[in-house]
């Protein structure tokens, strides 16, 4: 079965060292939620961001005052920062001038337009690309009295119009909604009406498991429509959250290698006593990921590794995977590797046997 995505041709740009668009990978983005005033923590926060494996990361630049620390922020990190600047726009030419590798505006909240000529000028002198976001809360509303896709795509055409009035063609967009069917339509009118790199993403999607889901469901299906270029996954909290899943959307689609693929089944009446499976799993994934995930990735290569409960429909699993183990009888698991049952272990020991195994036998 193919499962490549046939991703739509965009235009392409580049921020910092990060190409967007185009036939660059999907990248993954995310966005700080401290000021930028508490430098220190912003930094640490960008680090633990790029750590987590972001691609580009936007801050808020609200006022004059953040300036010098965004100075400071961009000389710590070699990550692409994004400025996100709203109303004024002395502030998105000092970001420029700061060195910021992107800029995110609606130019429609900058004022007169010799304003967004000289941010448009700034950007282009200095190859800049600009961001037009446009979500429930900036559409025209002289216009417009509802969020519908309509409105909202409207909304982003008034904006990318005034930068194509200047020439400026270093543009992605970003469309979003806090409704599922709003976003999707509005994005899929909007990759058929221009080239540009578009950033997908479903705003305000909440906390937890309710935001991953709907995330999932919006970001997942518009790039197995073959759009999207950039992704973010807004979630209430720990931002680094939001790269991890956005790294596991795309990683699940095939957009990104997965150098380790965890397979665990859901436990039922039939898993062996004195089993913590989902322990055992979670350890086992922890210490695969740690070990061999880096030089798997390099290599260009995925293992995949079972963890199943019983030895009813376990083995059936785990010979499929590269590695796998099994709940077995009186305390025991069964270690398979590449399709064969290679030992007993122990439930204690089961990790650690995985792990010797998998060490002495990759091929790698
Ligand atoms: Fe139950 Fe065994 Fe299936 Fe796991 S593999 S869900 S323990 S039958």
């Amino acid at each position: 079965m193919n499962t490549t995505i046939e991703r739509r041709k965009t235009r392409q740009i580049t921020a910092g060292t990060l190409k967007i668009g185009g036939d660059a990978p999907v990248s993954v983005q995310t966005m700080t939620n401290i000021p930028i005033e508490k430098t220190d923590a912003t930094i640490a926060q960008i680090t633990k961001m790029k750590d987590a494996g972001a691609d580009i990361v936007r801050l808020a630049v609200r006022n004059e005052d953040a300036v010098p620390h965004l100075k400071t922020i961009i000389k710590s990190t070699d990550i692409p920062l994004v400025a996100d600047i709203h109303f004024d726009y002395r502030l998105a030419i000092a970001s420029i001038d700061a060195g910021i590798d992107k800029i995110r505006i609606n130019p429609g909240n900058i004022g007169e337009k010799w304003k967004v000529e000289e941010v448009v000028r700034a950007a282009s002198a200095n190859n800049i690309p600009i961001r037009i976001g446009v979500n429930g809360g900036s559409i025209n509303r002289k216009k417009y009295d509802h969020v519908t896709p309509a409105s909202l795509v409207d909304s982003a055409m008034e904006n990318i119009l005034i930068l194509e009035e200047y020439g400026f063609s270093d543009i992605a967009i970003s469309i979003k909604s806090s409704d599922i069917f709003t976003t999707i339509e509005a994005n899929r009118v909007m990759s058929e009406t221009r080239d540009y790199p578009i950033h997908i993403g479903l705003t305000e999607a909440g906390y937890g498991t309710s935001c991953i889901i709907q995330s999932s469901v919006v970001v997942g299906h518009m790039l197995l429509q073959g759009i999207g270029d950039t992704i973010r996954v807004s979630m209430t909290g720990d931002p680094v959250e939001e790269v991890t899943t956005g790294i596991k959307i795309l990683q699940s689609l095939a957009l990104k290698p997965c150098p380790v693929k965890m397979i665990s089944c859901p436990t039922c009446g039939r898993t062996a006593p004195d089993i913590d499976l989902l322990e055992i799993a979670k350890g086992a994934e922890e210490e695969i990921t740690s070990k061999f995930a880096g030089k798997l990735e390099a290599a260009g290569k995925q293992i995949t590794v079972a963890i199943m409960g019983c030895e009813v429909n376990g083995p059936g699993e785990a010979r499929e995977a590269d590695y796998g183990l099994a709940g077995g009888r009186n305390g025991s698991m069964l270690l398979f590797a590449k399709g064969e049952i290679i030992r007993k272990v122990t439930i204690g020991d089961a990790i650690k046997e995985l792990i010797d195994q998998i060490d002495i036998t990759l091929d790698i």
